[in-house]
């Protein structure tokens, strides 16, 4: 089978995080995100260094329930899916198409807002580390045929060097109550605040497909 990802063993990624003084316990969780997401993108490598940051911020362990958004749906969603366990499946991750590599994370609220640490990758201090840094621009300059080995470790000795953070509030979205309407068009149902107008959303805003029969 061709992956085009073969050369990433997890024997190879394990003596590379060793090499570059990751710690076992972050190493440990950098192999599990690789294997989800089925190989060490560098998104994910970075990410799996913002959730370790965010959670010691937040002065939490990841067997406690918490809450995530993530600003980019490339890559990073994996590295809150799998360490700090918020995922899109159980509510707890929110993924917003800002287009920024930065996460914020937070513990449950009662109240309409949360307390919650935002890290983000810091453009100032990406400047030591010029492959992350021309990677992360999207620069021309970074080849990834000749340069994925240097960008990886880059952002193993970086770590979280390249991170910043900042305390934030987030608004708190509490369940709704919602009975099952149907659809006018297509004649499934779908929970009410979901319908648009008479129809749901796969015969309106977002329709995706075409029946074939
Ligand atoms: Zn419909």
């Amino acid at each position: 089978m061709k992956s085009g990802h073969q050369e990433e063993s997890p024997e190879a990624l394990k003596a590379s995080l060793k090499a570059c003084g990751v710690s076992p316990h972050l190493t440990q969780e950098i192999l599990r995100v690789s294997e989800f997401h089925t190989y060490p993108a560098p998104g994910v490598l970075i990410g799996a260094f913002m959730v370790d940051y965010a959670l010691e911020l937040l002065g939490v362990t990841p067997d406690k329930k918490l809450y995530g958004v993530c600003e980019t749906p490339k890559c990073l969603p994996d590295a809150l899916q799998v360490i700090a366990h918020c995922t899109t499946g159980n509510n707890r991750l929110k993924v917003v198409p800002i287009g920024k590599f930065a996460i914020t994370l937070n513990a449950p609220s009662e109240s309409d807002t949360a307390d919650a640490v935002r890290v983000y990758v810091d453009l100032d201090k990406l400047k030591k580390f010029p492959t992350i840094d021309t990677w992360y621009a999207n620069s021309p300059a970074y080849d990834k045929h000749t340069m994925k080995g240097l960008l990886q470790e880059e952002i193993f000795r970086a770590g979280r060097q390249i991170l910043s953070s900042e305390q934030v509030r987030v608004t708190v979205h509490k369940k709704k109550k919602w009975i099952s309407v149907s659809c006018k068009c297509c004649g499934e149902t779908v929970p009410d605040y979901l319908i648009e107008g008479e129809q749901c959303g796969a015969c309106g805003s977002m329709k995706y497909y075409e029946r074939l029969s």
